[in-house]
């Protein structure tokens, strides 16, 4: 019997392409599958090493198959290749544009290698006219949590947010497993302009007229939500995650993941942890595409210092594109910090797996992207949870209201989207804010334990679902499993 055949295609952001290929990679693990990541040149540069590592130590059947981007119809600089480091939001488009661009090639390589299936990001919801043209099935990768589907479904379909009078009047989300409350201010659709809208819209089409969806998450981190998913919802759903944990086994992994600085820098950042006390450092990141304006920087900036506790601070944003501007951080605030030892901040990318891995980190003060979220409930790290736009303002209803592993900093609008100028209206929060989250969640109080106790649990039952005869690694079988049924109707 011939191997199954599994093409992964990533979207090239930050959030979306890391999980992605660490999908691809755990997926690979199986010995009856060959895997091939169709992306761009630049793009596989920064998995090669870890790829041949699977290829040459572990013997996976994985490689990439390389697609050029138009650069010069889509008006894309030489170096610009993905949007991990951080772009300008009309940067950001022309990647997304010169992606589309990819279309004819993807089903050229469709028809001519005929894979038993194609896994996509959700986002390329184009992709599955694509395959649908080459007959081929598409799975629809989910960089989301189950949760986040759950609650999309739950709004389009009752409609809640209808019966309210304000924007900022909680109401209930029916027919849930939990009772999770919600407010129009937290949805991304009632914060964006008509287009953004009908491009998620696009978006939730494709992905329910897939195959199959694929997530980055497990049944015990999302307890109750992948069932509702199957049995209410009615798709079908391989749950793969934590994908982090799956592939990135090695100190060599975490440190090289996504746009790494260099190995150096990674010794300097665990020095300065190891300098700490346990559990005391507050580790701030916004992941690899939030946009915060200046005014936010200084509130950060000035709560984390007078919470009087150790911060590492990855303090970069779209509007950041040059780290040694003046301005961006209070007056002598750089030198401060520097000489009294309390806070280190990384100008550019973070090897945040190694961070979070780090004992010395006592909490997550996070944006609530879906990796960073998990990754962190893998750690065992309870959070403060900041979410500004998309799905993040459910993650943070996840982690706060029904795993209960953490605090809001109390964000309560997310971000405006505009398809057309690029700009977004953002909420500041206040130092004050900032301060009082940081001093509670590394307080000693009785519900901080309980929290820390509820994600350490959760970081035992994330590392059992990839291990064999876990729930991530039975799905990757039983993925498998279907393919091959497929392969031979009866
Ligand atoms: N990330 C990282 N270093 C950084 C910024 C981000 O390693 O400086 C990784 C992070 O570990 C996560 C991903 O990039 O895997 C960000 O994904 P997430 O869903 O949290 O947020 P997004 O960037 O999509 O908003």
């Amino acid at each position: 019997m011939r191997k199954v055949k599994i093409f992964f295609f990533p979207h090239i952001a930050g959030g979306h392409l890391l999980p992605m290929v660490d999908a691809a990679r755990f997926v690979a693990s199986h010995p009856k599958v060959k895997v091939t990541i169709i992306t761009t040149p630049r793009n596989a540069k920064i998995f090669e090493n870890a790829i041949t590592r699977d290829r040459e130590e572990a013997g996976h059947d994985i490689g990439f198959h390389l697609l050029d981007l138009d650069r010069l119809k889509f008006g894309l600089p030489e170096d610009v290749e993905n949007t991990l480091h951080s772009l300008s939001a009309e940067l950001r488009y022309k990647v997304f544009m010169s992606v589309l661009g990819l279309k004819e090639p993807l089903l050229g390589l469709l028809e001519t290698h005929r894979p038993d299936c194609l896994v996509s990001d959700v986002v390329q919801s184009w992709t599955l006219d694509v395959a649908n043209k080459a007959g081929i099935p598409r799975i629809a990768f989910r960089g989301a949590s189950v949760f986040s589907f759950c609650v999309e479904d739950c709004l389009r379909k009752f409609k809640p947010h209808e019966n309210v009078e304000s924007d900022d009047q909680p109401f209930l989300l029916p027919g849930l497993p939990d009772p999770v409350y919600m407010t129009r201010n937290r949805m991304p659709h009632c914060q964006s302009d008509p287009n953004v809208v009908s491009f998620f819209e696009e978006i939730h089409k494709a992905e329910m007229d897939s195959f199959a969806i694929m997530a980055n998450s497990a049944h015990d981190l999302e307890p109750g939500y992948h069932n509702h998913a199957k049995t209410v919802i009615g798709v079908k759903l391989f749950a793969l995650g934590p994908v982090s944990k799956s592939s990135n086994k090695t100190a060599l992994d975490k440190s090289e993941r996504g746009a790494s600085q260099s190995v150096d820098d990674d010794d300097m950042i665990l020095g300065w942890l190891r300098s700490k006390a346990q559990h005391s450092v507050v580790y701030v990141s916004f992941g690899s595409e939030a946009s915060l304006c200046k005014e936010q920087f200084h509130e950060i900036a000035l709560g984390l210092e007078s919470s009087g506790h150790p911060f590492i601070w990855v303090a970069k944003s779209l509007h950041y594109t040059n780290p040694n501007e003046p301005g961006w951080f209070p007056t002598g605030f750089e030198d401060r910090i520097k000489d009294s030892n309390q806070g280190l901040i990384i100008k550019g990318w973070a090897p945040q797996l190694l961070i979070l891995d780090h004992a010395n980190v006592g909490a997550f003060m996070t944006h609530c992207g879906w990796n960073s979220s998990i990754e962190c409930l893998c750690a065992g790290v309870p959070f403060i949870t900041w979410p500004l736009a998309v799905d993040q303002f459910f993650n943070e209803s996840l982690l706060v209201d029904v795993l209960k592993v953490g605090i809001r900093v109390g964000n309560e609008e997310c971000t405006y989207m505009s398809a057309t100028d690029f700009k977004s209206k953002v909420t500041v929060t206040t130092r004050d804010k900032v301060e009082f989250a940081v001093r509670r969640i590394l307080s000693g109080d009785k519900d901080v334990q309980v929290m820390k106790k509820n994600v350490q649990i959760l970081a035992t039952k994330a590392k059992k679902a990839v291990e064999e005869g876990g729930s991530s690694y039975n799905d990757v079988y039983a993925l498998v499993d279907e393919l091959i049924a497929r392969q031979n109707p009866k």
